[in-house]
């Protein structure tokens, strides 16, 4: 409380004695203060109610009303009090050795008192004192109302605790407003039931919460600073959080302020899982996988661990949302986020068993969609890449089993990418884009598959993109051509058809093998005027042959999933028929399994325009697919082609050779031509004769060959090749 100069005010002089009174009256002038008499005890009272002094000298032998009897009535009366409860200081002149009359002046409410013989120089001054003390306490006191009356306005709860922890004070706080009810809220949990006070605080709040109220405590005697200690605590089964800012009193107590900030939190908790979670499908998004990526990097780097981010992107998945329509895609995305999270449990994720990394996994970062079918795992403390590689392996399987959506049932496949730290690289940027890359990969070498990155696997991207740049000039530069493969008929050996197959030769690398380029032309979609070049190309050359070698030579030119699906198809193919003025059933088209299954209802379509144009259809690689007899039958197909893959070990290999003659036998039943591909034997094409195979085409009766060679062929005797 600061000392300020005490008002200078009226002093009541009480004595019977005049010339003591002058005496006082005149002592009291010389330090400026006011003056009025009583001459006894009756006549004080009566004056200390009408006129109010600041304070009272007051004898105690006094005729009438002695000093104590006096100061006892002023005591006992309401108007000694002033509004703030302080009271009017009483000084008491007693006798010199009467320490019997100082006991009884302090019983009857004195302030202080002075002794006769009276110290003349100073009675002033001790009045000064006497009324600097009493409005220092006049003063305090209002500043103790002004306390209790914030403290009981805060909805805080508050509390005051010794150096040691020992609760001095405890209040428990109110609801907050808009709360509903005006309760008392409480901080701690036996708070209500049990006073807190001259409880140490780790009796009242947990252990934890103690501890480090406790810490904050020290720290705020030692640096005489605020501190605050966030702690939860739960209440009829609600986790209620509440903020304790500390702040010392004096240098040996500590002011407790506690607040109930549960609702802050759960605003704080709202915002965050709006940021960090993906809306979607509820699980962590990019920002939130980032940032856990980064704090696992430094966790890792630390302790010198290893871990693993997987990157998994679902194959096909923009043709369900094609197909199917975005709801669709939608719920599929849920759904395999689910499945995702029941795989990549944290105990499933951490590599080792042992629980502090178990603890550190957080089940729900660990998974995160970046975006689109984008998912990303993160596998920490790694101790063997084969774990990695495992939990890849189980994310395949979980979506193995269909998906029902809509009443369909969905079929998809994951293709996943996995970069590993330290040894991929040691930044988060880079691991991810690693393991994008791994994903990529996986993705070329035929989806459903999961790949680690490694630096060459950068290098192959390059090439690639390399590749694809060449690819783009390749129509323009001319550097495509055609090479044909005969086709012969297995009784007569006759060239029945040919093949048509593209060539690419490349200015610096030469030969490129169409197994890879085709693809590439396929995921850039350069595959459809590649592909209408090749038709316009041979419908070209078959029309030449029909007009010079007088030979009706049947043309196959394969048409990849992308040309199949592309909405011109049927109009390219009658305007190059057209063009080379060749006959429609001059032609036949190789499609592959999966190519007509993919929709069946769109390849229906397209199906009934192509026939309609009458072309012919086959079947290429058959048997290295999925599709069903019932559809082949319902679409028309002329001619299975049976892949070479079973050609190959004939004749030894018996398991192919049943599957071989059971093709043959199922497509005859269904009245549909059969063609073996990859004959390089005599031996294969016997077996095939006596299977009833009808045509044959393979290295043993002619590699693809430029179109004077096959002019040639055309042209020359039949000279059959040795069976
Ligand atoms: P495909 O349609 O199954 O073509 C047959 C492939 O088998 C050709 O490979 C051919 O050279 C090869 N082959 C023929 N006889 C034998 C043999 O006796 N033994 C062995 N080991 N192989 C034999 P190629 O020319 O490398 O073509 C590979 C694939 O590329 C083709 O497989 C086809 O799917 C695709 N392709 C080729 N040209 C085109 C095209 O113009 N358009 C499209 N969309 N795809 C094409
Ligand atoms: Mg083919
Ligand atoms: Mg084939």
């Amino acid at each position: 409380m600061p000392s300020s100069p005490p008002k200078r005010g009226t002093v009541l002089v009480a004595d019977d004695d005049p010339v003591m009174r002058m005496l006082m009256l005149e002592m009291l002038a010389q330090v400026g203060l006011d003056a009025i008499e009583a001459p006894d005890g009756a006549a004080a009272v009566e004056l200390a109610r009408s006129r109010s002094p600041d304070l009272i000298l007051m004898d105690v032998e006094m005729p009438r009303m002695d000093g104590f009897a006096a100061c006892e009535a002023i005591r006992a009366a309401e108007f000694s009090k002033s509004a703030d409860g302080t009271s009017v200081p009483i000084v008491m002149v007693t006798g010199g050795d009467d320490l019997e009359a100082v006991t009884r002046a302090y019983e009857a409410g004195a302030t202080d008192f002075v002794s006769k013989p009276i110290n003349w120089p100073i009675l002033g001054h001790r009045v000064l004192y006497v009324l600097r003390a009493s409005d220092a306490i006049a003063r305090l006191r209002i500043a103790d109302a002004q306390n209790r009356a914030v403290l009981a306005a805060i909805p805080d709860t508050f509390f005051r605790l010794d150096r040691d922890g020992f609760y001095l004070d405890y209040e428990p706080g109110h609801e907050r407003p808009g709360r509903g009810r005006a309760n008392r809220r409480q901080t701690a949990p036996q708070a209500h039931s049990q006073p807190c006070i001259g409880k140490h605080i780790t009796d009242v709040l947990p252990p934890e919460i103690a501890g480090r109220m406790l810490e904050q405590m020290r720290s705020v005697l030692a640096t005489q600073q605020v501190r605050s200690v966030e702690y939860e605590l739960e209440h009829c089964g609600e986790t209620q959080h509440f903020e304790a800012r500390l702040v010392a009193t004096s240098d040996s107590q500590v002011l407790g302020l506690v607040r109930d900030i549960s609702e802050r939190k759960r605003a704080e908790e709202q915002i965050r899982r709006l940021a960090y979670c993906d809306s979607l499908t509820g699980i962590p998004n990019r920002q939130a996988f980032l940032e856990t990526l980064e704090r696992e990097l430094q966790r890792s780097k630390i302790g010198n661990k290893k871990f693993a981010v997987l990157f998994m992107d679902l194959d096909a998945f923009k043709r369900i949302n094609d197909t199917l329509g975005h709801n669709a895609g939608d719920q599929l995305l849920k759904m395999v986020s689910e499945r995702l999270r029941e795989t990549t449990r944290p105990s499933d994720l951490v590599s080792r068993g042992d629980s502090a990394a178990n603890t550190h996994a957080d089940h729900t970062t660990n998974l995160a969609r970046l975006g689109g079918d984008e998912f990303t795992i993160l596998i920490p403390d790694l101790e063997r890449v084969e774990h990695a590689l495992n939990v890849a392996h189980r994310v395949k399987e979980a979506m193995r089993r269909p998906f029902l959506i809509e009443g369909n049932e969905i079929f998809v496949t994951a293709s996943i990418g996995i970069s590993l730290f330290p040894e991929d690289g040691d930044d988060c940027g880079s691991l991810l884009k690693f393991a994008d890359t791994a994903m990529y990969h996986a993705k070329n070498c035929g989806k459903n598959n999961a790949k680690l990155y490694s630096s060459s696997l950068t290098m192959q991207i390059m090439s690639h993109v390399k590749l694809e740049v060449g690819l783009r000039r390749a129509l323009q530069n001319d550097e495509l051509y055609l090479v044909y493969q005969p086709q012969r008929d297995v009784r007569t050996s006759e060239i029945v058809g040919v093949e048509a197959l593209v060539r690419w030769r490349h200015p610096e690398r030469g030969l490129v093998p169409p197994t890879e380029f085709i693809p590439l032309a396929e995921e850039t979609g350069l595959i459809v005027p590649i592909g209408e070049w090749v038709l316009r190309t041979a419908c070209r050359q078959a029309r030449t042959w029909q007009r010079h070698a007088q030979r009706m030579v049947r043309m196959a030119v394969n048409l990849s999933a992308k040309q199949f699906k592309d909405e011109n198809l049927s109009q390219t193919v009658h305007s190059a028929l057209l063009d080379a003025g060749l006959e429609p059933r001059l032609l036949e088209l190789e499609l592959t399994e999966g190519t007509l299954m993919d929709d069946a209802r769109a390849t229906l379509i397209t199906l009934e325009q192509l026939r309609g144009i009458g072309v012919y259809l086959s079947i290429d690689d058959f048997g290295t697919g999925y599709s069903s007899m019932n559809y082949l039958k319902r679409f028309d197909v002329r001619a299975l082609k049976i892949d070479r893959s079973f050609i190959n070990g004939l004749p030894q290999d018996s398991e192919n050779a049943a599957i071989t003659r059971a093709i043959i036998a199922m497509a005859h039943g269904l009245k549909m031509v059969v063609v073996a591909e990859g004959v390089e034997t005599g031996e294969q094409l016997l077996l095939l004769e006596q299977y009833g195979c009808d045509m044959v085409q393979g290295y043993y009766l002619g590699h693809p060959s430029s179109a004077e060679d096959i002019t040639g062929m055309l042209q020359a005797p039949l000279l059959l090749p040795a069976k």
